[in-house]
């Protein structure tokens, strides 16, 4: 194959097929700094570079057609290549590309898509914040809460309760509010007043216990910080329905309410960050509704657009709009893209392709029972310790033996090998250390689970024997 392109391309628009691969892989080397990545690492195997999407499936630039189990990367909920998006996105450009909301000014698409997340929002929910991702959700988030009970006159209760292995994005707040040790130890992070408690994880943490009591004992341990702490210096406690990239860590049932019944007695404030259970992921619009809580603030992004163009926020209930807006005073947070039109027009159709081809019954009643059935019974593999799905959300665990449990060294970076056979097959599964998860489109048919649930069987067999042949088992 012959190069095509220029050394160093300036846009992948002057790459056509048939591609060089080598090429356009030592451009993105030389110039594009990936984003949590170990560059060296990367520039010396080569990205895959992803060049067309269609319905659930990805090509690479070697023509190879990938099976995107995690829908790009958590967001693309009504799957690849819907005309009737890019079709939005472009009458909005040619009419307004843009305008700000700032001076007292609105634009039609946020004006329009802040009422339909009115609508579709759980009860108590009528404003939006507009953001440009989910982490400056969350930033939105830290500045809201404090906003709020100084305007009720409490400006001791700065602090905000999280859990170690939660993710809420990646800026200072985000990172902060997250519990990645390793975006800790970056940057001087977490910022002031931000403080983690346990994640609500069986495998790990609950030897001996049913998954409700180790649900309620997790919850538990917000009550003891918040003793701790005093509560009249708490602010809030954020966390994902189901924790997404620490591993789909999905919490036993007992979990959230209890969480809700501590916030409760204690007045302080609950967030729920939809960010990837949000706009159907769940068999609900929102997660919280599965979970059984009743948040005073929302996060969401990702699955608003389908990722198809960036777009974050914050839904905002009765209890803090009402002091925003009350106060009588500026709220001094804002962005540029807040309200962006052509990204509030693009949620606006992708919110009614959900609503059209009702994808979120789809997921509660049918293909989301399906994938558990189909995905649950993954555990039956020999290296396959515990399989367990939520929605259109699923995670096994690798174990080197199963009966006794005995778990991978660290260090032999299972789930890292596992994922290259995954992608080897052709399909995209995740690994998070021993974990392998999946956030299917939720388009995502019976028969195509099906192939993927082959396709995952495959790879774990050749893990398996790949695992044999290194003599790890
Ligand atoms: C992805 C994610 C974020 C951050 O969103 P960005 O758009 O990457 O800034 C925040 N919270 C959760 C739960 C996420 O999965």
């Amino acid at each position: 194959m012959h190069a095509r392109i220029d050394p160093a391309p300036v846009s992948g628009a002057t790459a056509t097929p048939p591609y060089d691969t080598r090429a356009l892989q030592a451009a993105d080397s030389a110039h594009y700094l990936h984003p949590a990545t170990d560059h060296k690492a990367l520039a010396e195997i080569g990205a895959r570079i992803i060049v067309r999407g269609d319905g659930i499936y990805v090509w690479d630039s070697e023509g190879n057609r990938i099976l995107d189990a995690m829908s790009g990367l958590w967001c693309v909920n009504v799957g690849y290549g819907r005309r009737e998006l890019a079709d939005a996105a472009y009458r909005q450009l040619i009419t307004l590309p843009f305008y700000n909301s700032f001076f007292n000014t609105s634009n039609l698409p946020a004006i329009s898509l802040a009422g339909t997340l009115a609508r579709i929002a759980p009860p108590g929910f009528n404003h939006v914040f507009f953001t440009g991702s989910g982490s400056e959700g969350n930033d939105t988030i830290v500045r809201m809460v404090r906003r709020y009970w100084d305007l009720q006159g409490q400006p001791r209760r700065k602090v905000i309760i999280s859990r170690r292995n939660a993710y809420h994005g990646s800026t200072m707040a985000g990172a902060s509010l997250g519990g990645m040790d390793a975006m800790h130890a970056q940057g001087g992070l977490p910022i002031p007043d931000i403080t983690h408690i346990e994640q609500p994880y069986h495998f790990e943490n609950g030897a001996g216990l049913t998954p409700d009591e180790y649900g309620v004992l997790a919850a538990h341990r917000l009550e003891e910080k918040i003793q701790e702490l005093s509560a009249d210096r708490v602010a809030a406690f954020i966390g994902e329905p189901v924790q997404g990239a620490g591993g789909v860590i999905i919490p036993p049932a007992s979990y959230w309410p209890q969480i809700q019944r501590i916030c409760d007695r204690h007045g302080i404030l609950l967030v729920s960050d939809e960010v990837i259970c949000g706009f159907g992921r769940l068999g609900h619009w929102f997660g919280c509704e599965r979970m059984g809580t009743r948040p005073d603030l929302i996060t969401f992004a990702k699955g608003v657009t389908s990722g198809y163009v960036p777009l974050g926020g914050v839904l905002v209930g009765e209890r803090v709009a009402k002091a925003l807006i009350d106060s009588g005073e500026e709220f001094t947070h804002g962005f540029t893209y807040s309200g962006h039109p052509v990204a509030c027009a693009v949620a606006v159709e992708n919110i009614a392709i959900i609503e059209r081809e009702k994808l979120v019954e789809r997921v509660r009643e049918d293909v989301g029972p399906y994938l558990k059935q189909r995905f649950e019974a993954l555990a039956d593999h020999p290296l396959v310790g515990q399989a367990e799905a939520c929605g259109m959300m699923a995670a096994l665990v690798l174990v080197k033996n199963k009966r006794p449990l005995e778990r991978f060294a660290e260090d032999l970076k299972i789930g890292l090998l596992c994922r290259g056979h995954m992608f080897g097959s052709g399909v995209v599964m995740r690994a998070v250390g021993e974990r392998m998860i999946i956030a299917p489109p939720l388009v995502i048919t019976r028969t195509q689970i099906d192939e993927m649930i082959a396709l995952i069987r495959r790879s774990l067999d050749l893990t398996l024997k790949d695992v044999k042949a290194r003599g790890w088992v």
